[in-house]
């Protein structure tokens, strides 16, 4: 194994997450309570928007499923979402027992594309009973799905008996600021993601957003056990502690303090960690627009600038993607590549017969040249720098 000299990631950590933590541990009340709250209260200002609420929990997959049931989506109906996303956006309709109908991704983004949405809805909508209960798009990279087209569709498609709901799938897009409003608060629902790799980490966690009333409190409900009341407003409160009912089969997803004291901690410099992330995509950016073997990520505004998405065009090139992504490998980079398309996954190919690479062929071919180089607010200059040198000499070396 070569040395590394660059990692993919570093979580940006300083004395205020080590404090806060250690708040928690000496507070003597380590689970979900004032830190969580106050987490939420933080993350609702940050989407800049007074009628969202926010409902922290310990994962973005958690809030997914959350967020699902919430719209409905339940056994005989269906999501649509994308193969270019990461394995749990798709799993938690199945947890539920729906069925997911994919759309391919637009051409050169790696957004799902919505006129391939239109194309299922339209089918769906001849069904005597239409099956699709939501639309899950996801903001790959950071950048932002085409939201205006996404909503205008799911309102088209809804009907009197059957609404249909928009839940953003927000893991890579925090703060992520549109025309429309930031990221996760454009859909019916937003979800968010805290694991380490993200744009603001608590280790794992994640938050649910929403500014529809009856979502969030059945959100809040099934986050904890079906409970109708919160562990902590039983023991804080001066009302019998031991006093609760169960309204549902609810789930355990609650983010307990320890890990919400960072999140606090974090999500006063998302806007801090953003500045820098872009600073560095601008850098590459410029660099790799003089390389005729580099084409460059797609940008729009809001880009959240999660993940830098480098693609090299097969055409120029000798060796494949696997190749290169090898060679920066040896050369001391943390690399990664996102997505595996879902189809290329024992699971689903098995799952839907029709689920290939032949019939979404522009995740295919995104995927087949793409891959993520390390972006994260603490690069020095120095690490950028031996990034870009290290792809102008890889892809010199093997120019056709
Ligand atoms: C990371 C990620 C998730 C899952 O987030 P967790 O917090 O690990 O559950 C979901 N969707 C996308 C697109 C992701 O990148």
């Amino acid at each position: 194994m070569a040395e590394i000299k660059v990692p993919f990631h570093k979580a940006a950590i300083t004395k205020e997450e080590e404090d806060a933590v250690l708040d928690v541990l000496r507070s003597g009340w380590l689970t979900t309570g004032k830190y969580a709250l106050e987490f939420e209260k933080l993350f609702s200002k940050a989407l800049k928007d007074e009628n969202i609420i926010s409902l922290a929990v310990n994962s973005n997959t958690s809030g997914m499923i959350l967020a699902m049931e919430a719209c409905g989506v339940k056994s005989g109906n269906a999501v649509i979402t994308t193969p270019y996303t990461f394995v749990s956006t798709a799993a938690c309709a199945r947890h539920l027992g729906a069925d997911v109908f994919f759309a391919d991704i637009e051409k050169d983004s790696y957004n799902i594309d919505a006129v391939k949405i239109e194309e299922i809805l339209k089918k769906d909508s001849k069904r005597k009973k239409p099956l699709v209960k939501a639309i899950v798009p996801v903001h790959i990279g950071g950048n932002v799905c085409n939201m205006k087209e996404i909503l205008s569709l799911a309102k088209k498609y809804s009907t009197k008996e059957n609404k249909i709901y928009v839940i953003e799938d927000c893991a890579h897009a925090f703060p992520a600021l549109t025309d429309l409003g930031c990221a996760g608060s454009i859909g019916d629902v937003g979800v968010f993601s805290f694991y380490v790799t993200k744009t603001i980490t608590t280790a794992e966690g994640g938050m649910v957003c929403t500014k529809d009333k009856k979502i969030a409190k059945r959100m809040t409900t099934m986050r904890l056990h079906g409970m109708d009341r919160s562990t902590w407003d039983r023991y804080t409160s001066p009302k019998a502690s031991w006093e609760y009912d169960i309204i549902a089969p609810g789930y355990k997803f609650n983010l307990p303090d320890l890990l919400a004291a960072i999140g606090c901690a974090q999500v006063k410099r998302a806007e801090k960690f953003f500045e820098q992330r872009k600073k560095i995509a601008m850098l590459y950016n410029q660099a790799f627009s003089k390389l005729d073997f580099i084409q460059l990520p797609p940008d729009s505004k809001g880009n959240a600038w999660h993940l830098y998405l480098m693609r090299i065009k097969p055409e120029k090139l000798k060796i494949s993607r696997d190749e290169f992504a090898k060679k920066m490998q040896e050369e001391g980079l943390g690399i990664s590549v996102h997505f595996i398309p879902l189809f290329h996954f024992t699971y689903w190919k098995q799952l839907y017969k029709d689920f290939t690479a032949e019939n979404f062929p522009n995740a295919e071919n995104q995927y087949s040249k793409t891959i993520s180089i390390p972006l994260f607010p603490d690069m020095t200059k120095d690490m950028v720098e031996y990034v870009i040198e290290t792809v102008k000499k890889i892809g010199k070396e093997y120019h056709k």
